[in-house]
């Protein structure tokens, strides 16, 4: 994160937030262009420079650090009951539960293939994954 581009969009877009194009910036062929661009802290041979490469500060570090940090405090609270939810007969169920983090409504599904589970919240910024 602290050597990440505030600009980069990810490489499954086309250009930045600077409408810089990743490819464009790479040179050469599109094969390996992710490996020469400079978007995400990367340095050394072969790596383009970018007029618009620019870090976060120390305080947009910290601050997505502790949205992380919150972040994964929802989902620990969540999985306590997800955990108890997931061993339910039968295997492969769906069910709209009361979020254990915001009392939203959270959706879960299994899979009835390997038990896998996919959750989402329907209140936003809470949480949402896919084993
Ligand atoms: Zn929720």
């Amino acid at each position: 994160m602290k050597d990440r581009c505030i600009h980069f969009t990810g490489i499954q877009h086309d250009a930045c937030l600077k409408h810089v194009n990743y490819i464009d910036l790479a040179g050469e062929s599109e094969f390996g262009s992710a490996l020469r661009i400079p978007c995400t802290g990367r340095t050394g041979a072969g790596v383009q420079q970018c007029p618009h490469y620019q870090v976060p500060t120390a305080e947009e570090v910290a601050a997505y650090e502790a949205e992380c940090d919150a972040y994964m405090e929802k989902v620990k609270t969540v999985l306590k009951v997800v955990d108890v939810w997931r061993k339910k007969l039968p295997i492969g169920k769906e069910e709209v539960i009361e979020c254990p983090a915001c009392n939203g409504q959270l959706h879960l599904s299994q899979s009835n293939w390997n038990g896998h589970i996919r959750a989402a919240c329907e209140t936003a910024g809470c949480v949402k994954w896919m084993e």
